[in-house]
């Protein structure tokens, strides 16, 4: 196995995930098994118990591990599998020695951050390794900033993997910032080399320097950081802002032919080259639609770009595919009030309510979706967004007054939304999630079986834990609710429609975490769709 490690330079928020997905992409296409994880620093165990506002949102993957985000970028760029073992945090790190140490697994030896902590570090490498024969190249992104002392174990444990495996077998890129100084009208090397020094001088030379510019990176640019941190002029790679979709980013680093430095590196160059022109496809489908949608997101963290970031993308893939843009307008339901709602919504021609905890903001989501279910505007409800719709429905068709989710009034009248008996015994932050993939049944003749192309079962991603109250089941179906799939398992609601409304439907699980650039998620597919037939219909 070939092994590349990606680390950053200068300043965080870089797109050092999204180059290193976009080089993933890159490999694939030349024909290359490509498997790729993340080493975050942090002392979290997981982000699951972040806040969206510290991290933006939490990836979820099959197993039920919680993740950073760029996993969802390598699994939305690449087609390897990611499972928890693809995402180390320091947290785990220290865990697991600190265990091991009561253990006596260390046999009285004084435990220490080296050899100790950086042997579990390279473990999870190994392992990795162990358990995907398959792969030819495994790509580990490094959190954080080389020169944060939190990262440092990390950087050593790469330095002494490598000379384990051979040099030859890896390849060390290195991605940085080049600030372009407005005032003197030039774009400064000074940080690039100044980082590249640091990481050299933990031991690691950088065999590709990747330069973020806003703009071009010119020729004396480029010798000079060759010069100056020690590599080859054409291992400088420029990585340029792009202008409209992050799914250009492979295409931009192709301009330098990233992919064929790093083969060439380890190993592999006679692989051919990569083809990219389905990807080019959908990314001209991105830039330039027919058609233009408006659609409400109607959550609770609008400010943050990253909070929803696999809806957004979703949404991304839903409409090249329907040669449309998304235009998406973030409502903070905050703001959402009975006399309002027509204001503040009345124009998108589609309504998004979607994951979250806590009450904050409760009432102006219920708000929205009655506005989507009496106005007929397309409804797609995620996770949060089925408990919102079935609360909705409850109190205002069914009558239940004060109906609602035990997660926001533990005294209800009508726990429509509630926590499995079960699950209260257990405690601890996240354990009595329901989490990662489950199969769920879904009935014909519904619009979800209709979406999902007739398919009897499907496999998705949950993070939640509460679910839709069965005892209710019966009232509200006699008034026009469909339960259109429970899980195989439990026979727990999975999904919810109005056959009578034009698209009304959501779901107890996160159709996000499984959308692909050119393999849209069914039910995002369907939204955007609906909403399209919604811009026709009151446009014309
Ligand atoms: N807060 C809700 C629950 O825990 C919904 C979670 C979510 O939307 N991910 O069930």
């Amino acid at each position: 196995m070939k092994y590349i490690f990606v680390t950053g330079g200068v300043v965080s928020s870089l797109g050092k995930g999204l180059a290193a997905a976009s080089i993933g992409t890159l490999l694939e296409q030349r024909g290359l098994k490509v498997l790729m994880q993340k080493f975050d620093p942090y002392l979290n165990v997981d982000p699951g118990t972040m806040s969206p506002f510290q991290h933006g949102e939490v990836y979820v993957l099959d197993d039920g591990a919680e993740t950073d985000l760029d996993l969802g970028h390598y699994e939305r760029f690449t087609s390897g599998v990611l499972s928890r073992m693809n995402n180390l945090t320091s947290g785990q790190v220290f865990d697991s020695v600190i265990k091991k140490e009561r253990d006596g697994k260390y046999l009285g030896k004084t435990v220490q951050f080296i050899p100790h902590v950086t042997d579990e570090i390279k473990e999870r490498i190994y392992e990795v390794s162990k358990n995907n024969p398959d792969v030819d190249v495994l790509m580990t992104e490094i959190g954080g900033t080389v020169g944060d002392m939190e990262g440092l174990l990390f950087i050593e444990a790469l330095r002494q993997f490598a000379l384990e495996v051979g040099k030859e077998n890896v390849c060390f890129i290195h991605v940085t910032l080049l600030p372009y100084i407005k005032a003197a009208g030039e774009v400064k090397t000074k940080p690039t080399q100044q980082s590249v020094a640091k990481l050299r001088e933990l031991g690691i030379q950088p065999d590709i320097v990747i330069c973020r510019t806003e703009a071009d990176l010119d020729e004396d640019n480029r010798r000079k950081i060759a010069m100056f941190c020690n590599v080859e002029r054409k291992h400088v790679v420029a990585f340029r802002d792009v202008a409209h979709s992050i799914y250009e980013c492979p295409l931009d680093l192709r301009r330098d032919k990233i992919d064929r430095l790093v083969v060439d590196k380890i190993g592999l160059g006679h692989t051919p080259a990569p083809e990219l022109e389905e990807w080019e496809q959908f990314v001209k489908r991105v830039i330039y639609p027919k058609h233009k949608i408006t659609i409400a997101v109607a959550g609770k963290y609008t400010d943050l770009q990253d909070a929803y970031k696999s809806i957004y993308e979703s949404l991304i893939h839903a409409g090249a595919a329907h040669d449309t843009k998304v235009n998406i307008v973030r409502i903070d339901t905050e703001d959402v009030l009975d006399s309002n709602t027509a204001e503040k919504i009345g124009h998108v021609n589609g309504i998004l309510v979607p994951g979250g905890f806590g009450d904050r903001g409760i009432e102006g989501k219920i708000l929205a979706a009655k506005y989507a279910r009496t106005q007929k505007i397309p409804y797609f409800g995620i996770c949060l967004g089925m408990q919102i719709a079935t609360i909705e429905f409850a109190r205002n068709v069914c009558g239940l007054k004060g109906a609602n989710s035990a997660e926001f009034n533990q005294d209800t009248p009508h726990p429509v939304v509630s926590i499995q008996e079960e699950q209260k015994k257990i405690s601890g932050m996240g354990n009595n999630m329901r989490l990662g993939s489950c199969e769920s049944i879904l009935f014909a003749g519904t619009l979800a079986s209709q979406l999902y192309k007739g398919a009897e079962r499907i496999q998705e991603r949950h993070r939640h834990r509460y679910e839709f109250n069965s005892d209710y089941q019966e009232q509200l179906q006699e008034k026009g609710l469909c339960i259109s799939a429970v899980s195989a398992k439990e026979g727990l609601v999975e999904i919810i429609e109005i056959p009578s409304h034009p698209f009304y439907i959501a779901c107890q699980y996160h159709p996000e975490f499984k959308s692909k650039p050119n393999h849209p998620h069914p039910l995002f597919s369907g939204f955007v769709k609906a909403a399209l037939e919604h811009k026709m219909k009151t446009e014309f």
